[in-house]
């Protein structure tokens, strides 16, 4: 079915971006508030068994007892996190996940990659590890090419095919792939238009910029199952291989993967 909003506003943003010549396509980020999101449901339609104890942190609970902790709620509980916050804005001694307010604690901030906006989340030490698994979870397939430890300086992904003269995205035919990193291990649920004008809702994305010395940054959010097939035949012995090259085989057209395929680096 045809989501008429979804195809509006994939419209608009993309017109914006042409008038004011931007080099990146940012789609707003919107953050699905849902149970699949939850780092401590494994399938997605249980949720009776997905809720976690919080009840060694006084602070919480003190918080759980009034009205205005309700919005915090689905982080305290399952794991869920909250839309982004400008943190410009923000009051550095409020966790933005579990809302307790520490003067005496040290905050940690997170960006979720967008340098224009600075959203992200500012979190209490007591939320971190937390934090960290929701994160990584998000992005399980391609965690080792976002880990600061196994990373690479590099990894392939797709440029956006658009027609030369109409400056339009074209959905067919094979890609030109680069060399790109992420700004933010941050996935961000969009709708995924790159395939076909009928966008996939709720498609994650990750936040990248292209690594070329001779062009301006560009920056974008690219998909993640896209950022998996370019570099998924590079990373098939455990090390990333440097002579590959996806312009040869183009994967995202080729290479067919099992649904729970992901990269892993030794
Ligand atoms: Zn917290």
């Amino acid at each position: 079915m045809v989501n008429v909003n979804t195809l509006s506003v994939s419209n608009s943003a993309a017109t914006t971006n042409d008038n004011d010549n931007y080099n990146f396509e940012y789609v707003p980020v919107m953050v699905i508030r849902t149970r699949s999101n939850s780092i401590f449901s494994s399938e997605d339609e249980i949720t009776t068994h997905d809720l976690m104890s919080v009840t060694n942190n006084n602070n919480i609970d003190n918080h759980l007892n009034n009205s205005d902790a309700y919005a915090y709620n689905d982080w305290n509980q399952y794991g869920i996190l909250p839309s982004p916050a400008r943190l410009v804005m923000f009051n550095p001694s409020l966790c933005h996940l579990c809302g307790t307010v520490d003067d005496e604690i040290v905050h940690h901030e997170y960006y979720i990659g967008c340098n224009h906006d600075n959203l992200g989340y500012n979190y209490c030490p007591h939320c971190k590890n937390k934090f960290e698994l929701v994160i990584k979870k998000r992005a399980e397939p391609i965690w080792d090419l976002l880990d600061p430890i196994k990373a690479q300086q590099y990894f392939w992904a797709p440029r956006t095919r658009r027609d030369p003269i109409t400056n339009q995205r074209i959905y067919r035919g094979p890609y030109k792939y680069d060399k790109w990193k992420a700004v933010s291990n941050y996935v961000s649920y969009i709708t995924d238009n790159t395939k076909s004008y009928i966008g996939i809702k709720n498609t994650p994305f990750i936040y990248c910029i292209m690594i070329n010395i001779y062009e301006d940054d560009i920056n974008k959010l690219i998909s993640l199952s896209d950022i998996l097939k370019s570099n998924y035949n590079a990373c098939k012995n455990g090390v990333y291989d440097t002579l590959y090259d996806p312009n040869i085989d183009d994967p995202i057209n080729t290479l067919e993967l099992p649904i729970d395929a992901k990269i892993v680096l030794h």
